[in-house]
């Protein structure tokens, strides 16, 4: 069993991929292609966002975003402890200072309640992440940013086709950032990534950092870095899209298949009702984690742990950072452990995947459980 079946996801668009790979080898514009500008539109379209401006990482999405909007050295960034590396790592690089705001033990998003009490005259901007594919409470949040004349990124990496009181993920604040890693929801087979805003000043800005700073050829506005997702890359992405929305809703299909087998049997990182989770991630909490991974893997399931070290506890960054030392992401760091997932997990796979947790978790499943499918994990609409 794969963690995730990049291999199975390959097959199912084989020949969408090779046409249009085929295609720029022919054309040869290997760099800002016409493959770029038709992605641009087509994500831009898809998410509602104005804009749409393809980067060459998650990262320097994110990196580009903060660019964009003028954060210096100095400058705070009120941020989630618990997310992949790179949400705290662009704000460092700028100069500037992550502050974590705690998480919510029920979704291990960043608690929108405890956001406003970090605010300083120092603070920048906020930037929620909406992980393991479920939308942050970008509503509160983006309350609190305009109390206080603050822009909000929403570090979308895991969340491209989420949606979120009637709009997409990427399209919830001034800025979204999603990445194209290979196993993030639409990924392509190398690097990429895009932001979104409906900011046209933003936009262009976030169009001359990309292209190092440049306004018209040889001319250096403003500070850029090289930051351009290549033409092949953007190709491969317009030929996945074609099966995405038909990925989307398989992911919904197998998170419910997990549902249904360990609702009420295993504690579920939980998803509200008012909102879709793209289900990058199905994770569950253990409080004997080490020992549950290590009877799967000797069973040939696959898990990981996103993330096992809460970022204000990471060496390089426990000095920089400022904000409340966070329990609740250092205890959800412990406990997390996500199972295999993707739109290619077959119902015998999460039934699979299921028994054995719940097998080496100490519970098994009851009779009952094999039929009939139990509630989901789905938490009520947040306030
Ligand atoms: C993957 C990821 C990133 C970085 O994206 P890359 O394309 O790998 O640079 C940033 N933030 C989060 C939450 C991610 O999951």
């Amino acid at each position: 069993m794969e963690f995730i079946d990049l291999k199975a996801q390959y097959q199912a668009s084989r020949e969408a991929i090779g046409h249009r790979i085929q295609s720029v080898l022919d054309h040869g514009q290997y760099i800002m292609g016409p493959e770029v500008a038709e992605l641009e539109e087509r994500l831009a379209d898809y998410t509602g966002a104005r804009h749409c401006i393809t980067v060459a990482s998650g990262t320097e999405a994110l990196l580009i975003a903060l660019m964009a909007l003028g954060v210096e050295p100095g400058d705070e960034v009120i941020t989630t402890p618990f997310s992949f590396i790179a949400t705290a790592e662009v704000i460092v690089l700028l100069g500037a200072t992550p502050v974590f705001a705690d998480i919510d033990p029920a979704t291990c998003n960043i608690d929108a309640g405890q956001i406003e009490a970090l605010v300083t005259p120092r603070t920048r901007a906020i930037m929620p992440v909406s992980l393991y594919g479920q939308p942050a409470d970008m509503d509160e949040i983006n309350a609190i940013a305009a109390r206080h004349g603050l822009p909000v990124i929403e570090d979308a990496a895991q969340s491209f086709g989420a949606n979120y009181h009637g709009r997409k993920s990427c399209n919830l604040s001034t800025i979204g950032c999603t990445s194209f890693f290979p196993s993030k929801p639409l990924g392509c087979y190398g690097d990429g990534g895009a932001l979104f805003t409906s900011d046209d000043v933003l936009a262009r800005a976030a169009r001359e950092i990309r292209v190092h700073g440049q306004s018209r050829r040889y001319v250096h506005t403003r500070l850029g870095v090289g930051g351009r997702m290549d033409t092949l890359q953007c190709a491969i992405v317009l030929a996945k899209l074609e099966r995405f929305e038909w990925e989307l809703a398989q992911r919904q299909r197998a998170g419910a298949a997990y549902d249904a087998l360990l609702s009420g049997r295993v504690r579920l990182v939980g998803r509200h009702r008012d909102r879709s989770s793209a289900l990058a991630q199905y994770t569950v909490v253990l409080d004997e984690r080490e020992r549950v991974q290590a009877t799967l893997h000797a069973r040939g399931i696959p898990t990981a742990v996103h993330y096992p070290v809460p970022m204000h506890q990471q060496p390089a960054y426990a000095r920089l950072a400022g904000g409340p030392p966070c329990p609740v992401a250092v205890e959800m760091a412990a406990k997390v452990m996500s199972l295999p997932m993707g739109p290619y997990l077959d119902d015998a796979g999460a039934r699979q995947v299921a028994e054995a947790l719940l097998a080496a978790a100490g519970g098994s499943l009851p009779a009952a459980a094999q039929a009939a499918p139990l509630p989901g994990a789905a938490l009520p609409a947040s306030p």
